[in-house]
């Protein structure tokens, strides 16, 4: 109590004091019989961050899409704080908190226990902005925001209602600015203030609001949806370094098939997100191709939702596997060989993605892999296999080859093959190479490029030398 109070004493920077009056009104409070969040749901590592803070004589609270899930009974992946603290002080109170960016400074406090750490990002509350000086874009982009504000002033800033709530976990009171609890019974997502305002200030909360849309559930309000056919073209000013994560938080929403429909009912079609473009296109010509991507987004889905990691390389992989193999056969076509073909095709496919967002080196490496790969899945005689199984991301690999099984791209035989072959003991595997040799014509590719059997058919046939 006592070091508590010289604390308090000692303690250097002023609270934070608000920039406007609050203009931002009054927040209803919603006792637990009426939100019904379930505390066992809540991180006790968020909960030991608004008690230090709240203990320490600051406002705390659990905000955003925590409470959004939380409300919603699903158990957040992660949690926010959102406090009266600023930055500094709130790192004066952790042994383990980091001081984070430039632009938003937040702190990053990080908890080791069992399993990964816990990282509960602390975010001070933010002003709201006017439309004048230097933190605002011509366009009406805001470009600075570090100024410190009320609770209020921090409610309107965010994007929407439902997202707009704060949780203290303390006397489990819910403080709801912006109608976000009535929004939720009503499975409504509507944006805070005038929709097209806000999605001047930020292009990306169109992105966000099929994003959570999809995830939700919910419906957009007509206001919310009314302004995004015409502003989607304002995503073309967006770095392309936070278009992309916002489309891979899109991708690994566990609902990216729907968030995809999304996009395209909201108009937010061709052009914009390249890597889109083969998905988002009805014609005829790319059914196959959304076979396959329909395919792997349901796997992904289906990975996510059970809890399993997905990771973006392979996920990026599977997106651009179409274009690929367009690029790999036309290549094919002017007489390249096989793998050169392949190679090709790659940096093509790539290079063509980075006009609209630039996929992360890392991604990139991940996806060259799972490609290079896929040739060597059709030999399977000799030292091959055994040397493919060896392969760090052979996994990886071995799913993605899968995939192309499961729509017919590859004969399905194949995938079964390797499936016995990795479970099989040495005489098993003996006996699956001798049967592959055994096979008549040796060429277990699809229909088409067998009848083919061109030298430089875009899938080798099999022992074929890279
Ligand atoms: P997720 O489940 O994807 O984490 P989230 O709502 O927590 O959803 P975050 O990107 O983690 O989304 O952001 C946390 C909170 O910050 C949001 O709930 C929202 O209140 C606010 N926020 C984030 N991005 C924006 C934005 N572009 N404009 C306005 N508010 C935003
Ligand atoms: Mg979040």
């Amino acid at each position: 109590m006592i070091t508590k109070f010289i604390k308090r004493i000692l303690r250097r920077d002023p609270m934070v004091k608000h920039t406007h009056a609050s203009n931002t009104g009054v927040p209803k409070r919603i006792p637990k019989k009426s939100h019904r969040i379930d505390p066992h749901l809540l991180s006790k590592n968020a909960v030991k961050v608004t008690h230090t803070l709240q203990q320490a004589g600051y406002e705390a609270f659990i905000v955003g899409g925590a409470v959004r899930d939380l409300a919603l009974g699903i158990s957040p992946k992660d949690f926010d704080v959102a406090t009266n603290a600023t930055p500094d002080q709130v790192q004066r109170l952790f042994r383990k908190a980091r001081l984070i960016g430039r632009r938003f400074q937040i702190v990053h406090v990080t908890f080791f226990g069992k399993g990964h750490p816990e990282i509960i990002e602390v975010s001070t509350f933010r002003a709201l902005l006017d439309n004048a000086g230097d933190h605002v874009a011509e366009s009406g982009r805001i470009l600075r925001d570090n100024v410190w504000g009320s609770q209020g002033e921090d409610a309107a800033r965010r994007d929407f209602t439902i997202n707009a709530m704060y949780y203290d976990p303390s006397s489990e009171t819910v403080l709801d600015y912006h109608g976000g609890m009535a929004d939720m019974q009503k499975k409504t997502l509507r944006m805070i203030g005038d929709p097209a305002k806000r999605y001047r200030e930020d292009p990306v909360r169109m992105l966000r609001a099929v994003r959570f849309a999809a995830k939700t559930g919910f419906e957009l309000d007509n206001a919310t949806r009314a302004p995004i056919e015409k502003l989607g073209k304002l995503l073309n000013d967006v770095p392309s370094a936070r278009l992309f994560d916002e489309i891979l938080k899109l991708l690994m929403s566990g609902y990216s098939w729907r968030a995809i429909q999304g996009l395209k009912e909201a108009g937010l079609h061709h052009g914009l997100l390249p890597l889109l473009d083969h998905i988002l296109d009805d014609g005829e010509d790319s059914k196959g191709a959304n076979d396959f991507v329909k395919l792997a987004l349901a796997n992904t889905d289906e990975r996510i939702q059970s809890g399993k990691s997905v990771s973006a390389g392979f996920l990026f992989a599977t997106l651009l596997w179409p274009d690929l193999l367009k690029n790999w056969k036309t290549n094919s076509s002017k007489g390249m060989a096989n793998i050169p073909a392949l190679h090709d095709a790659m940096d093509d496919t790539i290079a063509t993605q980075s006009c609209g967002m630039t996929i992360q080196r890392r991604f990139e490496s991940d996806m060259r892999e799972i490609w290079s790969m896929q040739p060597r899945f059709e030999r399977r005689v000799g030292r091959y296999p055994f040397r493919l199984i060896e392969s760090p991301r052979f996994r990886a690999g071995y799913d993605f080859m899968l995939l192309r099984c499961a729509t017919g791209e590859l004969n399905p035989a194949i995938g079964q093959w390797w499936t016995d072959f990795i479970a099989a003991d040495p005489t098993g595997q003996d006996e699956l190479m001798a049967s592959v040799k055994n096979e008549s014509g040796n060429s277990p590719g699809p229909a088409k490029r067998r009848r083919r059997r061109k030298p430089k058919s875009a899938i080798p046939p099999e022992g074929a030398a890279s």
